[in-house]
């Protein structure tokens, strides 16, 4: 584990909060996917939202908004991958089981299949209809393959 309050090149408190990129990525919390590698972000470059899957839920779409409405960013960036924790129970499934252990079945409907590539065209159709979202234009999404560390593009 690395340790907190190590200090850095660069202090949060020499940056503006508006992300210098004008970007926000909406990625998977697995722990393989090293954005800042990927993209050779630094500190302040990017809004940088994960959840299980990268799927576009509502609260995703509340971060966006906000990245968008309040934080100045243009572009969104998608990335899903292959190998995903999510896909090893089908959601419906999942909530079922959390469900029969807790008393309470939690409603956690997803727009996710185990195809990556099925989810983040699901993802991108849900965020490119989006009305809270001013910026739509600027939309991608990549799969990346967690074993190559290859990003291929939607669609490929
Ligand atoms: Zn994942």
């Amino acid at each position: 584990m690395t340790e907190p309050g190590k200090p850095r090149d660069t202090a949060p408190s020499d940056l503006d909060a508006p992300p210098k990129l004008k970007l926000a990525i909406l990625t998977c919390m697995d722990a393989r996917i090293n954005l800042w590698d990927l993209f050779h972000l630094g500190l302040g470059d990017a809004h940088v939202i994960r959840n299980a899957g990268a799927i576009a839920t509502p609260d995703v779409i509340r971060s966006l908004a906000a990245s968008q409405r309040l934080l100045e960013t243009e572009e969104i960036v998608v990335i899903q991958h292959t190998d995903c924790g999510i896909h090893r129970i089908a959601p419906t499934e999942f909530a079922k089981q959390v469900g029969e252990e807790t008393g309470t079945v939690p409603d956690w409907t997803v727009p996710a299949t185990a195809d990556p590539y099925t989810t983040l065209a699901l993802t991108l159709e849900l965020l490119r209809a989006a009305p809270e979202l001013k910026h739509r234009d600027k939309i991608s999404g990549w799969v990346l393959d967690v074993e190559s560390g290859e990003l291929l593009a939607e669609g490929s």
